[in-house]
């Protein structure tokens, strides 16, 4: 365990109450005109776009009339979230505000996640950082990082709340994709009595769950399905991997979208599929992202810990789940992994 950063809060615990009150204080001390603008992290997903979304909402319902989100890359996004409410508070990030008033950033584990949006925290007048991420480096001024939260949205949620805004379908809606997604619709470690205590107050405004999964988890282009068959084709167990706990890997190109026609997000979805095996503890996606850069999704049942392998190769994430930018060729790539994999093993 790292040692807490000076005046902040020891790595592994949540937010304080000094925590909140300056998060608080940062909110209620905003100008009327105040310009605000939410920032998620690189390729968004289902948390990154949720939390900030449903927060964006919240605070415009809190009276907040300047009200911008965007998150760095191209601005696309993906299509099985393209239905959010507060979609209309997203701008490319080339329009987003070069100095709000306050910066907020959402399920981003380090600067690095922010692209080149990673300015505005030094051109703000004050940078608010909600993540969940025991990874997160403490980056920004003023932190509600607990990484015992689900999901980023449960902060979001907290955060709301102590605003006394109270949540609505759309808000709901959005912290609902949020922490669904995290927890893999519920089934994952991090899903305690409070998650299932926040789920029902986000269904009680009426959202419906059914509609909501079927969007996000359960469809997809049949180009998508026919590349997820090819790729899986290329799977590769190796056993003997960690220490004998086994790892399961497959990669995919950017010539094996492009000849199904299918868009990069697609691949999410895939470490899922992989992840099911069960010879295997460590799980892993290689995706192409520039002829010699992969963006790597790693899973883990708990006998390896993959976000120290994550930070390790410059990367971060949760124990169970971790990711990182890896440079070369596939098979670097992969020798970089196993050679991290002992280390990282919990017991
Ligand atoms: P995924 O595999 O779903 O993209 O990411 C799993 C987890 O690892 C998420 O919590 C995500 O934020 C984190 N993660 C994935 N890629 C990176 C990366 O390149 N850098 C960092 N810091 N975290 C990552
Ligand atoms: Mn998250």
């Amino acid at each position: 365990m790292t040692s807490p950063a000076e005046g902040g809060t020891p790595a592994g615990a949540g937010p304080t109450d000094t925590d909140w009150a300056a998060a608080l204080a940062a909110v209620r001390g905003l100008p009327a005109d105040a310009r605000v603008l939410l920032i998620c992290h690189v390729n968004p997903d289902g948390d990154a776009l949720g939390s900030m979304l449903g927060f964006g909402l919240g605070l415009r319902r809190w009276g907040v009339r300047h009200l911008q989100a965007t998150f760095p890359g191209p601005p696309e996004v993906p299509e099985p979230f393209r239905w959010l409410p507060g979609l209309d508070l997203l701008v490319p990030q080339d329009d987003a505000y070069p100095d709000p008033d306050l910066v907020i950033c959402f399920d981003a584990a380090s600067e690095s996640r922010l692209g080149d949006l990673v300015d505005r925290l030094d051109k703000a007048g004050a940078a608010l950082v909600l993540d969940h991420h025991a990874s997160n480096t403490r980056f920004g001024g003023i932190h509600l990082v607990d990484p015992h939260a689900a999901a980023t949205s449960v902060v979001a949620e907290g955060l709301l709340d102590r605003l006394g805004v109270p949540l609505d379908a759309e808000i709901a809606a959005c912290l609902y994709v949020a922490l669904s997604t995290d927890t893999g619709s519920f089934r994952f470690e991090a899903t305690t009595p409070e998650v299932h205590r926040m789920a029902a107050r986000l269904l009680a405004t009426g959202i419906r769950p059914g509609d909501i999964s079927r969007r996000i988890f359960d469809t997809r282009p049949f180009g998508a399905v026919r590349l997820f068959g090819e790729v899986l084709g290329r799977a590769r167990l190796e056993p003997e991997a960690a220490a004998g706990r086994g790892l399961v890997w497959t990669y995919a190109t950017q010539d094996d979208l492009a000849r199904y026609g299918q868009p990069a997000y697609v691949l999410e979805a895939l470490i899922d599929s992989v992840r099911c095996t069960a010879e295997a503890d460590v799980s892993c996606v290689v995706k192409q992202v520039a002829p010699a850069e992969w963006a790597v999704s790693m899973r883990s049942k708990g006998a390896v810990d993959v976000s120290r392998v994550a930070v390790a190769l410059g990367g971060g994430g949760h124990r169970f789940a971790a990711g990182f930018t890896g440079r070369g060729t596939v098979d670097e790539v992969l020798d970089r992994i196993r050679a991290e994999l002992v280390g990282a093993l919990t017991a």
